[in-house]
């Protein structure tokens, strides 16, 4: 049995008229394979019953859950009734209906264990099951949700479990891009890209999939597509880099303006300072991001600087003022006005030179950098934001994008 894994997006469900092309393009494939599709809420529909929420303050709990999941069942119903106008034999499944079970980490849950037997079953009468994205169920029977953005998980988590042929994420844009297309008109999309080089760019800014489903697709060696639901011509591909012909030395510049840079100057130079500082972020679930630490002339004293993002800027900057006492520093700047850009390239690896490109391009448009991170595939660089366009560009430009 060849089973193919649709996914379509929030935008890509979000009217009437836009559900009836979804099931002309799964029409299309239920002719040749067994298809799941999978579908997240209407764009805009989960931020909704968010805010409904929000006014009751119940949170991590099952009522939320409950709430968060109810979108995809409106999707999934009608869906299936345009499949089922069009001759297709289909039927809607919520999460615990394969069941699709979880741990019970509300609003965060992990997925232990997806019934197969129940698909195959499925299948016998069906040729298409409609799947609600984003959710699944504890073992004591409650509904649970991924987190958000969690149908693109769902997804690939169904996928690997029946062996799919393929997992494709229809959205709304036909594919991953050398850099963004707002920026810089001269992106192209990327045929194909490894796994690694994925998850680089979307930790990194680029929201394209969600990060744990290219994780659990890179565990389970499943080939991805990203596409768009309305042109639907060929995407980007994501798979094992055993996989790629020609490793690209940098195949994307990204850039993520979500990130704040903290200072910490005047500490004292002795063992133990940095782990106090992290301690403190850690405690207070504050991701750290870039680390630079640097000693003053005098010997005795340090500055560290590092990143966090946007979002913890009051919640650091409150944390950090409270530990003086602890921390004895000279004085603490926190600044908003960041952005981290970043190439990332499989080839890298094996190349010299990147980073020396890297800097000599902003060097020459006079651009300062703030802090760097790097790993086997990414180099980072910390700038101030207002030079974000120009950035891109020109390193966009030097490595041949
Ligand atoms: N509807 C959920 C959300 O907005 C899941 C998803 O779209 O992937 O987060
Ligand atoms: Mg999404």
């Amino acid at each position: 049995m060849n089973v193919i894994v649709m996914k379509f997006g929030g935008t890509s469900v979000a009217s009437t008229e836009k559900l009836k092309n979804i099931a002309d393009i799964v029409c299309k494939e239920a002719i040749k394979n067994k298809v799941i599709v999978v579908l997240s809420a209407i764009a805009g529909e989960t931020n909704k019953l968010q805010s409904f929420l929000d006014d009751f303050e119940t949170q991590y709990s099952a009522e939320s859950d409950l709430v968060l999941t109810s979108g995809e069942q409106v999707t999934i119903g009608l869906l299936s009734a345009a499949l089922k106008i069009k001759g297709i034999k289909s039927i809607p499944l919520l999460g615990w209906q394969i069941p699709i079970i979880t741990d019970d980490n509300h609003e965060k849950a992990k997925i232990l264990y997806i019934d197969q037997k129940r698909i195959i079953k499925y299948f016998q009468t069906n040729d298409v099951i409609v799947l609600a994205g984003f959710q699944g169920i504890s073992l004591d029977g409650k509904i649970t949700s991924l987190g958000r953005g969690g149908s693109d998980t769902t997804a690939v988590a169904i996928a690997s479990s029946v062996q799919a042929e393929r997992c494709d994420i229809y959205t709304d844009v036909d594919g991953v891009y050398t850099t963004d297309p707002n920026i810089d008109q001269n992106a192209k999309k990327i045929s194909k890209m490894s796994y690694e080089e994925m998850l680089e760019m979307a930790s990194t800014g680029a929201k394209v999939l969600h990060t744990r489903s290219v994780e659990l697709a890179m565990k389970n060696n499943l080939t991805l597509q990203v596409l768009s639901s309305l042109t639907g011509k060929t995407g980007t591909f994501i798979v094992d880099d055993k996989q790629l012909i020609e490793k690209e030395i940098v195949s994307g510049v990204s850039y993520s303006k979500n990130e704040a840079k903290v200072t910490i100057s005047g500490i004292l130079d002795k063992p133990g300072i940095s782990a106090k500082i992290f301690s403190l972020m850690t405690e207070n679930n504050i991701n750290v991001d870039m680390i630079v630490q640097n000693i003053s002339q005098d010997g005795v004293s340090a500055n560290i600087t590092f990143t966090i993002s946007r979002k913890d800027y009051e919640l650091t900057k409150s944390v950090l003022e409270d530990s003086n006492k602890i921390l004895e520093y000279k004085a603490l700047s926190l600044d908003k006005n960041v952005a981290k850009i970043s190439v990332i390239g499989m080839g890298m690896m094996s190349q010299s030179g990147v980073a020396e490109k890297m800097f000599k391009t902003l060097a020459k448009h006079e651009i300062n950098i703030l802090a760097i991170s790097t790993s086997e595939i990414k180099i980072s660089v910390l700038i101030n934001e207002n030079h974000t366009n120009i950035a891109v560009k020109s390193l966009h430009d030097v490595y041949n994008l």
